[in-house]
């Protein structure tokens, strides 16, 4: 916001404004963040509208009958069909408020899954899943006797789309699929993905962690059953995220957390569950975390994903270029079609040096299997260096980091 209270950073390249962490300096050197796929910064609004809750605006919900609580509860349920409309979703009832991504496949893994699967079912995945999105089902399959299968990777880090398809049959029950890699970049054709799935009766669940930062997510063209993404990760608080699911799946699913607020009535023998998407939000929810995540989405609708989106994919190919000039570099994913992330590996320099020494330039990057220890193993090594992008960055960012290269490369020579 300037002095006058309004909004700035509604131009391309003035967005990085609104954030004020941007403007910290690390050992005297101005910040290079670039670690937006662990989370993002969060811009001046997210961080207000927070303070202005818990100042001005602070009860728990769905319980009081005081004035108070009663806009609590309104502010807190405005915001589903906020989310709705952010996601191309029919309606506010199939979303639902969970602490994140993680949270929203478990609770899809426990409630559908358990009800759902038994031995000669099959769960279809793709070797390019982060944990949170391979570890529940390979469990659930481990309890119910179904089948975890894996599609694989190709060299450039796409998915084997054909092996993909060849995998899915009359087994599969459930399809469930990374739409952009936080460890590769890779963006899936996951509308493709789901319209097969859905021709052999399988359900679909799309991790949108990596996407609904970086590009416009329309649940209703991609055709999905359920969608997840977390607050973090688009600007919004930690401890909030959303599971989208189709109505008639939600409803005949069983409760995920069992207590208040997800039930209409209880005696000593029997409960009576709320309706959807109540019935599976037990206890207070992260009634704050709600508010900042619709100041987050509105940031995000004000921006523009489509800007967004073409903003970061010239960043991404002029990244892309500069870190392909230095020697003994390689990246790791360079699929034809990626979004926000430049993972690579440089000769002789493990990638935890790397981040230890870019630190100590100011620049925030990640090192380590980035919760995709399958992938690694694929790409045959330990781990990676990952830079990744947000609307902040910008050309300067990506020059510090390719400067810093070449100087530690210089190191290690
Ligand atoms: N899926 C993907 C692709 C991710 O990148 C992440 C986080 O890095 C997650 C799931 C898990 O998100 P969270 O830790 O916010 O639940």
């Amino acid at each position: 916001m300037n002095g006058l209270g309004q909004r700035v950073g509604t131009d391309v390249g003035a967005w990085r404004a609104d954030f004020p962490l941007l403007a910290r300096t690390f050992r005297d050197k101005p910040l290079v963040y670039l670690d937006s796929a662990a989370t993002t910064q969060k811009p001046q609004t997210v961080i207000d509208a927070v303070t202005r809750f818990y100042s001005w605006e602070n009860a728990n919900v769905h319980r009081g009958v005081y004035k108070l609580s009663e806009e609590a509860s309104a502010r807190y349920e405005a915001v589903r069909p906020q989310v709705a409309r952010f996601i191309g979703a029919p309606g506010p009832r199939g979303v639902i408020f969970v602490r994140g991504a993680t949270e929203g496949i478990n609770l899809v893994a426990s409630t559908w899954g358990r009800a759902n699967l038994g031995p000669g079912d099959e769960v279809l995945i793709t070797g390019m899943e982060h944990h949170a999105n391979l570890v529940p089902w390979q469990q659930l399959c481990k309890q119910t006797g179904a089948r975890m299968v894996v599609a694989p990777i190709l060299d450039d880090g796409s998915l084997d789309l054909d092996a993909w398809l060849t995998l899915l049959g009359p087994r599969t029950r459930m399809a469930a699929m990374i739409h952009v890699s936080n460890a590769l970049g890779t963006v899936n054709p996951v509308q493709h993905m789901v319209a097969a799935a859905k021709a052999v009766g399988a359900v679909t669940l799309v991790d949108g962690s990596q996407a609904a930062p970086h590009m416009a997510v329309d649940v209703t063209s991609l055709g999905c059953d359920f969608y997840v993404f977390s607050g973090h990760k688009v600007y919004g608080p930690t401890g909030i995220g959303v599971l989208w699911g189709r109505e008639s799946l939600l409803e005949s699913m069983p409760p995920y957390h069992l207590g208040g607020d997800m039930i209409l009535s209880v005696t000593f023998e029997e409960t009576i569950f709320n309706e959807v998407p109540h019935k599976f939000e037990a206890g207070t929810p992260h009634v704050a975390g709600v508010i900042g995540l619709s100041a987050a989405l509105a940031y995000l609708d004000d921006c523009g994903l489509a800007r967004v989106q073409a903003y970061e994919h010239d960043l991404l190919a002029y990244g892309t270029a500069l870190l392909g000039e230095i020697p003994g570099l390689r990246m790791v994913g360079t699929a034809p079609d990626k979004a926000g992330v430049l993972g690579f590996v440089i000769d002789g320099v493990h990638p935890h040096d790397l981040g230890t020494l870019l630190d100590a330039r100011g620049i925030a990057i990640r090192a380590g299997h980035h919760c995709a220890q399958p992938v690694m193993k694929r790409f045959g090594v330990a781990a990676t260096a990952r830079a990744s992008l947000g609307l902040y960055n910008r050309r300067e960012d990506l020059e510090a980091l390719a400067e810093g290269l070449m100087a530690i490369r210089g190191m290690f020579a």
